[in-house]
């Protein structure tokens, strides 16, 4: 079932729980996310080069469909918006919430960015999610990336107030994609912005860090954590394994079944660390 995405944050925060956000390209990775999720919150997210590609509104309708179907709260979410049309097209689309990243435009030019997301999504109802501080790394590609520069709680707390934004994305050693030696994550610096910003924080990259990392942020605050390069690699790899046979009788379902059940697999292993690490007390 589909929920906003405020009610979604709250029901994950009721059941001493943390929100797993999981990227989903397709029908398959959708349906393997869904049935991880077995009644715990999450969310599907949408990527920005899907919601603008080739007929971006029936993909998205496909996985729209396949949310409202499932027996867990879903929320959908356009991921790493660039531009005003992009999420403009995520509004009207139906997605719960869209994340407006301008990390990579100058403080005042992100601001600005982030008020005209807001004022496109807000009157209807659709959820925004900022980033402050860079996050290094390709979203879609996976390359090895360092940590950018760290996000600033004194900035943060003025960006959320100023905004009235309703998720926040912070750098706090996090980086997209592989990570570049052992993750570091600055968690003085994350407990100093959970205390001062009344919104969930979200962390990007949650792929490549070991389960004791994320655990450390979601302690120290953190509401949300996104996974995308995991479930990429789950998928392609059985795929791979899987086509040596499937031109046999061309049996595509079972090659469809096989990725469903490997990224089934993948965002399930993240949801269970997710669900003990958070009930750990703080
Ligand atoms: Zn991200």
């Amino acid at each position: 079932v589909i929920v906003r995405f405020a009610d979604l944050l709250e029901e994950a925060r009721r059941g001493g729980t943390v929100v797993g956000a999981f990227t989903c390209y397709d029908a398959e990775s959708a349906a393997g996310v869904l049935r991880a999720a077995r009644g715990r919150p999450v969310v599907m997210l949408i990527s920005a080069q899907m919601v603008s590609g080739p007929d971006g509104d029936l993909l998205v309708a496909a996985l729209r469909g396949l949310a409202e179907q499932a027996r867990s709260m879903v929320c959908l979410q356009l991921d790493h918006a660039h531009d005003l049309d992009t999420v403009r097209a995520g509004c009207e689309m139906g997605l719960g919430a869209v994340m407006a990243d301008g990390s990579h435009l100058s403080p005042d030019a992100n601001l600005e960015f982030v008020l005209g997301a807001r004022a496109i999504a807000a009157p209807l109802g659709v959820a925004v999610e900022a980033q402050l501080g860079r996050l290094e790394g390709l979203e879609e590609i996976a390359v090895a990336a360092d940590s950018g520069e760290l996000t600033n709680p004194e900035d943060a707390r003025v960006f959320v107030r100023e905004t009235g934004i309703d998720c926040l994305g912070v750098a706090i050693g996090n980086v997209h994609g592989i990570y570049r030696g052992r993750p570091h994550l600055d968690l003085p610096r994350l407990r100093e912005m959970s205390a001062g910003v009344p919104v969930p924080l979200c962390l990007h990259g949650g792929s490549g860090l070991p389960a004791d990392c994320v655990g450390a942020a979601v302690a120290a605050g953190i509401g949300k954590v996104n996974f995308n390069t995991d479930l990429r690699q789950a998928y392609l790899t059985r795929t791979a394994q899987e086509l040596a046979r499937a031109p046999v009788g061309a049996a595509l379902l079972a090659l469809h079944h096989a990725q469903m059940d490997a990224v089934a697999q993948t965002a399930a292993e993240k949801l269970a660390a997710l669900t003990s690490l958070a009930a750990l007390p703080r």
